[in-house]
């Protein structure tokens, strides 16, 4: 999966940051105590005694992190859904948006709106890193790498090992897929095991001694505690997206509805509909993706030039980052990348646009299975779930073509539960998209 090098830059900082405070969580308030009391001036809500160890959560990718309390202040780096920070108080803007200050690096501050971040209680901040159960009195940071080491010498009795069954497998900075990949290991390899953690969809992670100064967290589908029997390995993981595009629309919520109903999560591509303005947040709000289509769906405006386009994206990328916060880097073409009719303005705009758009830093999705609810309108929902069933074939990753185009397309949201239950039927689970999901483009292999 190709990724963008503008992307990576902005991102490293934020993942290493995100990564340094999951390590040294219980380390922050002794070694910050005096930074933290002396900012605490500044702070509107935050009190003393909490400071230190409330949690901010990121609920939606990428969130920007800024300098100050307030959009007009500048973008000082990005980080993603389900990384953690340490809360150091809150503010309001003059518009009445309070804005978290979180510690986001060891040595930098910054803040995010609260739209975009879910600030914990103290107790349930408390644990989210522990250290494997042999180091009781583990309290620094510091000793994570050392300790663990002790671990493999002076406590062989307690020792489990995880041996790695799929190939390849990623390692992340924490115990989820949303946490950032920082390596890949391979079918065989050993591992020390030093926590065990379920994910909040109940999918269970091994955290492991990557190197001799890293640890790392692998999904339990893939690896098993050896000399245990190895009941969930799975030679392969099926993922479905389920994609919405040209919403909001008068289905938007019964939509979200299902989706809740089912706890499926999923991605709308977006247009603008100014009437619909509440339906942008509420599908951040209910934790689906919010991703962009285009501002005016107008081909003859979005593919007659390059300039075009990017006014066209730049306009309902800047309208959901009012509406919502989200500062959303993925994008579906309209018409998808493979589409002809963009011909007729400018001959071969597409293959200008594809490259074009991931040098700036956006990643673009096709779809692989159509439900074809675009054909027409109001098709039989019978008719789309038998289209969605024969266009998955042997595909492992899918990603699932519906609209949310309101009374045209009333059939998608009657044919959406079938569809659902089909899928997962078939062994798949269901992810929203983020910066990290595998992209399916028309063309590319
Ligand atoms: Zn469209």
């Amino acid at each position: 999966m190709k990724r963008k090098n503008i992307l990576k830059k902005i991102l490293c900082p934020a993942i290493a940051a995100g990564l340094v405070l999951s390590l040294t969580a219980c380390v922050m308030p002794l070694g910050q105590t005096k930074d933290l009391t002396s900012q605490s001036v500044e702070y509107v809500v935050a009190n003393a005694p909490q400071v230190s160890s409330r949690k901010v959560v990121i609920k939606a990718s990428p969130a920007n992190i800024r300098s100050g309390a307030g959009k007009k202040y500048s973008v000082i780096a990005r980080t993603s859904k389900g990384k953690e920070f340490a809360y150091l108080g809150s503010k309001k803007d003059k518009y009445g948006n309070v804005w978290y200050k979180i510690q986001y690096t060891s040595s930098k501050t910054g803040w995010i709106i609260s739209s975009l971040g879910i600030l914990t209680d103290t107790a349930t901040t408390t644990t989210t890193t522990t250290q494997a159960s042999e180091q009781p009195s583990s309290t620094t940071a510091v000793s994570s790498t050392t300790s663990s080491k002790t671990t493999t010498t002076t406590a062989a009795a307690k020792t489990k090992n995880v041996i790695i069954s799929g190939n390849p497998v990623n390692v992340r900075s924490g115990a989820g897929k949303n946490y950032s990949k920082i390596g890949s290991t391979s079918k065989g390899k050993k591992f020390t095991l030093l926590d065990t953690k379920k994910d909040s969809s109940g999918t269970k992670w091994y955290k492991i001694q990557y190197t001799s100064s890293k640890v790392g967290w692998i999904m339990g589908t893939l690896a098993y505690i050896e000399g245990e029997k190895n009941t969930t390995q799975k030679t392969s993981e099926k993922v479905a997206y389920l994609t919405f595009d040209d919403g909001p629309s008068i289905n938007t919520i019964k939509i979200l509805d299902i989706l809740d109903k089912y706890n499926v999560k999923a991605t709308f591509f977006v247009i603008y509909h100014g009437k619909m303005k509440s339906k942008y947040q509420e599908i951040v709000n209910r934790g689906h993706t919010i991703a962009l289509h285009s501002y005016t769906h107008d081909y003859s405006k979005i593919y007659k030039s390059e300039k075009g386009y990017y006014s066209d994206l730049n306009k309902i990328h800047d309208y959901v980052e009012d509406v919502t916060g989200v500062d959303s880097r993925i994008i579906r073409f309209p018409g998808g990348s493979s589409n002809t009719v963009s011909n007729r303005y400018n001959r071969g705009i597409m293959k200008t646009l594809k490259s074009s758009v991931e040098k700036n830093g956006y990643l673009y999705h096709d779809w692989n299975v159509s439900s074809g609810d675009a054909e027409g309108r109001n098709i039989k929902a019978s008719k789309l779930l038998k289209n969605v069933k024969s266009g998955i074939g042997k595909q492992k990753v899918i990603n699932v073509l519906m609209h949310d185009t309101g009374r045209s397309k009333m059939t998608t949201v009657e044919a959406l539960p079938s569809i659902i239950e089909y899928i997962r039927k078939q062994g798949y689970s269901f992810e929203a998209i983020t910066e990290d999901s595998t992209l399916i483009q028309h063309g590319r292999k």
